[in-house]
């Protein structure tokens, strides 16, 4: 039999599930509070990093292998661009955390990588400028996505493998039935035999997702103008994490023509209550602060934010996300709490999502992301 599959939310998680779950068969209805692609919650803002050499952990290898050519698969399927693979470069002093667990990475699992001193890199990528006795990490499995088109591919991909795709119907209840679930949106009813939950940084606001720990922060990105635009794009710029005794932040190649983005990590991911509070705009204090990290840090930028996003995720405490069957509950899967680095990997993680649907199991290792570690 057929199974009938709700997915709660179609940011780039779920829109990625819904596409894997209708491509291998299941009847699949997704619903969204907002449009294709919106900037409300995680998966807007012209750019992502994808990067191989992790940080994170090195049992993500596996998994962003496979995203990657899922990302490849998408693309074919769409006749869409998503995923330049213009290298991916890790910035600061050779013993800051971030810096030797990327070097680390790479080294175990046998990844290309090169490592410059920094009078090599300021020669190599003079758009970054580093200090003496810093170093830069390359990783040539790197590169730059783009989040609304990606979205927005995924759900027409899905669409055309027979998904019903239902934006602007928020879910407002999902209650356990005697052979699966009711979902409710407004006077609208669905019945479903399992459940994907979604929801990005809205997992609290769910009954079944209460007691999750995620924690809905606040992103914000600035875009800098580049006096040589062309440096800056992504055939001379590879994307950056930044690591120095002053500043934080990750770096994107000009998509736009008119200059780089940065994320300032060092200034925070403020919790806020609910994304429905996300504040559209930040204090000036904020573009002071990213302004002097520009100054000192992008030599190539006229060091005034020409633009500002501000952006709502879900954090976990361990910063890894939650994903696997939702714990006392039969029937359903729950994807949340990607804690800032769940785009790159959104494909494979919609390839787990549909294999947790339809066999229950999945061969892929998740195990860091198991829901019940926080119980
Ligand atoms: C500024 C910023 C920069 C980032 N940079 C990177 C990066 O470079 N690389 C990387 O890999 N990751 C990055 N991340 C993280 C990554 O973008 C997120 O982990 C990912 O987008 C999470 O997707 P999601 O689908 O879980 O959430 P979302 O995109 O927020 O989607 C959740 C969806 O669920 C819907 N929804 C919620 N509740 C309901 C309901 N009750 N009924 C119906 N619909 C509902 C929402 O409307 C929304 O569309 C970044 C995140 C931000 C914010």
């Amino acid at each position: 039999m057929t199974p009938r599959v709700a997915v709660v939310g179609t940011g780039v998680v779920g829109a990625m599930t819904a596409w894997r779950l209708a491509h291998r068969g299941a009847a699949v209805s997704a619903f969204d509070t907002y449009s294709p692609g919106h900037d409300r919650g995680a998966s807007a803002g012209e750019s992502r990093i994808f990067r191989t050499a992790y940080k994170e952990g090195g049992e993500y290898v596996p998994l962003l292998r496979r995203a990657e050519r899922l990302w490849r698969e998408l693309e074919r399927g769409t006749a869409t661009d998503l995923l330049t693979m213009c290298g991916g470069l890790t910035l600061g002093p050779a013993e800051h955390p971030d810096v030797a667990a990327v070097r680390r990475c790479a080294e175990e699992h046998g990844l290309d990588h090169e490592v410059l001193t920094a009078a090599e890199s300021n020669a190599r990528f003079p758009q970054h400028r580093l200090d003496d006795g810093e170093i830069a990490v390359l990783d040539p499995a790197a590169g730059v996505l783009r989040p609304e088109p990606a979205v927005q591919a995924a759900l027409r991909a899905a669409e055309s493998a027979g998904a019903r795709l239902l934006p602007y119907h928020r879910v407002d209840a999902v209650e356990p039935t005697a052979s699966g679930w009711r979902i409710s949106c407004g006077d609208a009813v669905f019945d479903v035999d399992h459940v994907v939950f979604a929801p990005g940084p809205w997992a609290r606001a769910l009954e079944p997702l209460r007691d999750l720990p995620v924690e809905v922060r606040q992103i914000t990105a600035c875009w800098f103008a580049a006096r040589d635009v062309a440096a800056h794009r992504p055939d001379r710029l590879p994307i950056a994490i930044r690591r120095h005794h002053e500043a934080g932040f990750s770096c994107f190649p000009a998509l736009d023509g008119v200059g780089i983005k940065i994320v300032p990590h060092h200034l925070g991911f403020p919790v806020l209550d609910d994304p429905a509070g996300l504040p559209r705009t930040v204090d000036s204090e904020f573009a002071r602060a990213a302004s002097a990290a520009a100054a000192r840090l992008l030599p190539g930028v006229v060091p005034h934010p020409v633009r500002i996003g501000t952006f709502a995720e879900g954090f976990t405490p361990d910063e890894h996300a939650v994903l696997g069957p939702l714990p006392g509950s039969a029937a359903a899967t729950v994807m949340t709490g990607f804690s800032g680095h769940g785009f790159k990997l959104a494909p494979v993680f919609g390839e787990i999502g549909a294999d947790l649907v339809l066999h229950g199991t999945t061969e892929h290792d998740i195990s860091r992301l198991d829901p019940n570690r926080f119980r």
